[in-house]
């Protein structure tokens, strides 16, 4: 069997509500995958039990729903696929490629973020301890589809990363790899505060031999006040009652001129013109964009 073109994914957190920003997102991976006749899989990366939101889920898929933005299969929950999290982090412990970490968060500070490598030759127990990935003192870099040539030193800018946190989770940068291999993404398209966290990925992904999608990172709509609308911010659930000019507002933040009349189609319609339009050409070439700024 051929694999596929194209096949692409939205995967939010339900650590909250799909906001404008995560609209942009998915409206910019659905079409991208549309307009290549591809698929379009959705992953909940249901993670982090206890930064979940109840009902977040649920709310997430209704107002996808809501919005016309339909998905290809069956939901894929991270939170299903812990035993094959657990195989590759004993895989990668045996190999000595990941290692235990038992320093506390007090211990970490003052680092920048950039794990200092104090465990690395310790041979602490992985029992209650964060497991970390070694990574080689090399800079990784990728060609972004809208952002162009982004490069980063793994062992300066990053360090040694966390795969299993200590409280026995793990982190998104290991799932994200192997799922995105196991559901054979040929396309990531997300937002572009996830720039920097694709080095790290392609590491992955070379360490265990898989394919390497291409990425196309979508500007951060950020607040008047600054504030990323993300994770952190806990903004309100998007209506569902006004799905029609928020997708046109979603599509001028991707640099996309739906015609005014748009507006006052339904979802369904309105997504049929801009598969039709889509043009990655006219995607904003910056990491952030002020809601304010848009029409
Ligand atoms: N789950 C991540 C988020 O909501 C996105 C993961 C990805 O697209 O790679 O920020
Ligand atoms: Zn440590």
């Amino acid at each position: 069997m051929n694999a596929p073109a194209y096949i692409g994914r939205f995967a939010p957190t339900p650590s909250g509500y799909l906001h404008f920003g995560s609209l942009v997102a998915a409206l910019a991976s659905y079409l991208d995958a549309r307009a290549a006749g591809g698929r379009w899989l959705l992953r909940m990366e249901d993670l982090d039990p206890p930064r979940e939101v109840p009902g977040a889920q649920d709310a997430i898929l209704s107002t996808l729903d809501s919005y016309g933005l339909q998905w290809d299969g069956e939901l894929v929950r991270q939170s299903q696929r812990h035993a094959e999290y657990q195989a590759l982090v004993e895989r990668l412990l045996q190999q000595g490629l990941a290692y235990a970490c038992t320093c506390s968060r007090k211990q970490l500070e003052g680092c920048h973020g950039i794990y200092p490598g104090t465990c690395r030759d310790a041979g602490h127990s992985p029992q209650n301890a964060a497991i970390r990935l070694r990574v080689p003192n090399l800079s990784y870099a990728f060609s972004d589809r809208v952002q162009g040539e982004y490069r980063q030193h793994l062992g300066r800018e990053v360090g040694d990363f966390v795969i299993r946190r200590r409280d026995g989770f793990y982190a998104y940068q290991l799932a994200v790899v192997l799922d995105d291999a196991w559901q054979g993404m040929t396309d990531v398209v997300r937002g572009a505060d996830l720039l920097d966290s694709t080095p790290r990925q392609l590491y992955l992904q070379e360490l265990l031999g898989l394919a390497q999608p291409r990425y196309l990172h979508v500007p951060l709509i950020i607040q008047p006040d600054g504030h990323k609308l993300g994770k952190a911010y806990r903004s309100p659930p998007l209506p569902t009652d006004r799905a029609a000019p928020l997708l046109v507002r979603a599509l001028h933040a991707l640099g996309q001129e739906p015609p005014g009349e748009l507006e006052r189609a339904r979802p369904p319609e309105l997504l049929a013109w801009a598969v039709r339009h889509w043009d990655v050409g006219r995607i904003p070439r910056c990491r952030t964009l002020a809601e304010a700024q848009l029409r």
